[in-house]
């Protein structure tokens, strides 16, 4: 089909950077849209045409993935600090643990205010950079691909963690004139990327009327134990700060009904069982319906698929550090749309991308958010109900022993 280097569909990149960062004359730029995502700005008077940013694209000929049965665990970090601290169950926390001796670099994307980055630390106290997911394309994919390879030809050892888009570019641009034994790949399961745009005016109206300025968002702030209410928290400078549960967050509402992603997430090449990172990392999604043993009172909880035998391994070592055991990926599989297969674009998506650049925060939602109604509340509590699920699962194992199930490591 071609990337978009060739072929100029928006759908046909991924943004991840690896054309620029393979460009020996350092051409190509990245620069937003009007809907907020960004592509490739060829500099042509700088240009030789020599085609390396085009071998190079994922895109163009696609990124071999790992073929095979995958070993598949549930489970969630022993450490509740750590847990707590995490967005599902504390399990990269744990693999950089077992990966990162102490002359490491490890890739991951952080927050500086509503910006993502992809940075390195070589510290892995500064991991806390890391945790969390933020639901926005990170910029730096060239800058980081750059400093893994190097790196990984000075024989340190590196684990980068992204996107699987992000990862099958750095696989291109690492190429195979460069070692890889030392490099642990780490992929989050991916439902794709919002505009930004949202968010930003989101943000601005809330500094307008409280009249105090956004200072950290946390998409996914456990509070108190709700890891599947998915609560979004907002900071100000004022030391106040503003608690969204994802029923009633637009946020949530519009990206997740398809409304608002990046066009080539609507045709993800990526969303198969079949993964291109040596480790893929998600929400234990479904836990209270098939291993409700693993919900460990809704503070967060990981599926971890390892792929390649090298994450298989690693998998199996980071195991001392988890509570909760494998699973067969045909039950993961079935709560996991985003590892199944690609989910086309809303139909209204343009119509929702225009009013998102024309209107303002308020006028959107007026306009696109459903009305509070008791079709969404019931939603909500049936949703929310996992844990009384859990419970009465709980009540059934004290009556009639442990139901069959799986004991925990
Ligand atoms: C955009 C996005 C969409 C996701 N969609 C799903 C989904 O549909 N279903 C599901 O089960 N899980 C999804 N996840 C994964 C999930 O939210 C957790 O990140 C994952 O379970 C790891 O949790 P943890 O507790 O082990 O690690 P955490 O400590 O929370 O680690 C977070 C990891 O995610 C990486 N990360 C965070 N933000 C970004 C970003 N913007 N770009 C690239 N990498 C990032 C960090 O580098 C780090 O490796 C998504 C994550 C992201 C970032």
């Amino acid at each position: 089909m071609g990337g978009y280097l060739t072929n100029h569909q928006k759908s046909r990149c991924t943004a991840c950077e690896t054309c620029a960062a393979v460009c020996p004359v350092s051409a190509i730029g990245f620069a937003e849209d009007d809907e907020g995502f960004r592509y490739p700005t060829v500099d042509e008077g700088a240009c030789v045409h020599c085609g390396t940013c085009v071998r190079a694209c994922p895109m163009e000929k696609g990124v071999p993935k790992n073929a095979g049965a995958p070993l598949v665990f549930g489970g969630y970090n022993r450490d509740d600090e750590v847990r707590d601290k995490s967005t599902s169950g504390g399990v990269f926390a744990a693999l950089a643990e077992v990966w990162c001796d102490e002359d490491c670099a490890i890739f991951g994307a952080e927050a500086k205010g509503l910006e993502i980055r992809h940075s390195c630390i070589t510290d892995k106290r500064e991991l806390g950079k890391f945790q969390k997911s933020k639901y926005s394309q990170s910029t730096g994919g060239k800058q980081a691909f750059q400093k893994a390879k190097e790196h990984l030809l000075a024989g340190k050892r590196v684990l980068y963690s992204g996107t699987p888009c992000q990862i099958a570019g750095l696989m291109k641009y690492i190429g195979t004139d460069c070692p890889t034994e030392k490099l642990l790949t780490v992929e989050v399961v991916c439902e794709g990327f919002p505009s930004p745009i949202l968010m930003r005016k989101y943000v601005e109206e809330l500094e307008e009327k409280r009249g105090s300025k956004v200072t950290a968002l946390d998409y996914r702030y456990k509070d108190k134990d709700k890891w599947d209410f998915q609560v979004m928290k907002i900071d100000f400078a004022d030391g106040r700060s503003k608690k969204v549960d994802r029923w009633f967050s637009p946020f949530w509402i519009f990206w997740l009904k398809g409304l608002m992603s990046r066009p080539s997430c609507a045709d993800c090449e990526f969303r198969t069982p079949d993964r291109t990172a040596d480790i893929t990392l998600g929400d234990l999604w479904g836990v209270q319906k098939y291993c409700p043993e693993l919900y460990g009172e809704n503070k967060g909880c990981s599926l971890v698929v390892a792929s390649s035998p090298k994450g298989k391994k690693v998998l199996q070592e980071t195991k001392k550090y988890l509570f909760g055991h494998d699973l067969r990926y045909e039950d993961a599989l079935r709560y996991q749309s985003p590892m199944r297969s690609s989910a086309p674009a809303n139909p209204k998506r343009d119509e929702f991308m225009e009013d998102l650049k024309k209107l303002s925060y308020s006028e959107l939602c007026k306009k696109w958010r459903p009305r509070y109604s008791l079709k969404l509340l019931i939603s909500k509590y049936v949703w929310g109900s996992n844990r009384q699920i859990v419970f009465l699962w709980k009540i059934k194992r004290k009556i009639f022993g442990n139901l069959g199930r799986a004991h925990l490591n």
